[in-house]
């Protein structure tokens, strides 16, 4: 700071700024790629010719349409104010934009139902009230298509898909947990929506990826396309992997081994 006589290095040289950027990417690229997921079941829900497979994608879109707006309006708060930080003190100020990004964000937990509306929703609506099987639907399709990912022979393929497999588990444990809490006090599972709203989103995010990584390693194998393209796509879905999915597993923590704390949320607010 201050030291005219050092080397000038452009602020995307500092890895914390590159750490900053990949994770912006990479969750970007996660959410984007649920809510197209979520979009397809939709249109399966409406148009496919077999009943079966129009009920199955409206489970599909039932469940994750909470996750889609409840986890991309949290993480897309988050986003734009990582997006400030990369900027420094220009961030804060009005020249480069990204303070507008931040404010605008910010309406996107509160409109259109907030972030405890869609936690509530996905809890009491499409996990509690047919006793967790719409969610374990979903749940098993997300364990069968990261499975075949994990068994991929590419490496990196593998790295990425084995670590979502893991919290997939957690959250079927979560999901588990909370339908045993409801059982005892119907209040629990409300005291814990947020933390498995985020954590559903977190893991399908990761599934997305996962299947990101297939595709990327299949046209870089294939020399089909952009290779620079999808050799990137392979670097975000591993940075999400390691930087990303640990999140998960905290937000699995608090509902499982720290579930019973939310048990006497009422005591403390008498
Ligand atoms: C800029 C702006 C534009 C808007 N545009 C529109 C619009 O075009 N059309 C429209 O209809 N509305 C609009 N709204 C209103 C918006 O939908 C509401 O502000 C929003 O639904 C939250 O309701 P509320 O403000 O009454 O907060 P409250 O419902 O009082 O919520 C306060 C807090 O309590 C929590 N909470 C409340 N009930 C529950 C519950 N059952 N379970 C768990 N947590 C709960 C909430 O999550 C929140 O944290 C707009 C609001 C703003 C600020």
């Amino acid at each position: 700071m201050g030291d005219t006589d050092s080397e000038r290095s452009p602020i995307i040289r500092h890895p914390d700024v590159q750490r900053m950027l990949l994770s912006m990417q990479s969750r970007i690229q996660a959410m984007r790629a649920l809510s197209l997921y979520t979009a397809a079941a939709a249109d399966r829900a409406s148009h496919h010719p077999d009943a079966a497979e129009q009920a199955r994608g409206q489970r599909a879109v039932d469940v994750l349409t909470p996750v889609v707006k409840g986890w991309g309006a949290e993480v897309g708060n988050d986003i734009t104010g990582v997006a400030l930080q990369v900027h420094g003190g220009m961030g804060y100020i009005e020249e480069t934009g990204a303070a507008q990004h931040y404010r605008d964000a910010r309406i996107t937990t509160i409109y259109e139902g907030t972030t405890g509306i869609q936690a509530a929703d996905l809890v009491g609506r499409k996990m509690l009230r047919d006793g967790g099987q719409m969610v374990g639907e979903v749940i098993e399709t997300m364990r069968v298509e990261t499975a075949a990912a994990a068994s991929s022979t590419a490496s990196d393929v593998q790295a990425v898909a084995t670590v979502v497999a893991r919290l997939i588990e957690k959250l079927a444990e979560a999901t588990d947990w909370l339908l045993a809490a409801a059982g005892r006090d119907p209040r629990v599972p409300l005291a814990g929506s947020f933390s498995y709203l985020m954590l559903w989103g977190i893991t399908a995010g990761g599934w997305q990826m996962a299947q990101a990584a297939v595709a990327a390693r299949r046209c870089l194998d294939a020399d089909e396309g952009d290779s620079a393209f999808y050799r990137a796509k392979l670097a975000s879905c591993s940075h999400y992997a390691s930087q990303v999915l640990p999140h998960g597993e905290a937000y699995a923590s608090a509902i499982i081994d720290g579930g019973v704390s939310l048990e006497n949320l009422d005591s403390l607010f008498a």
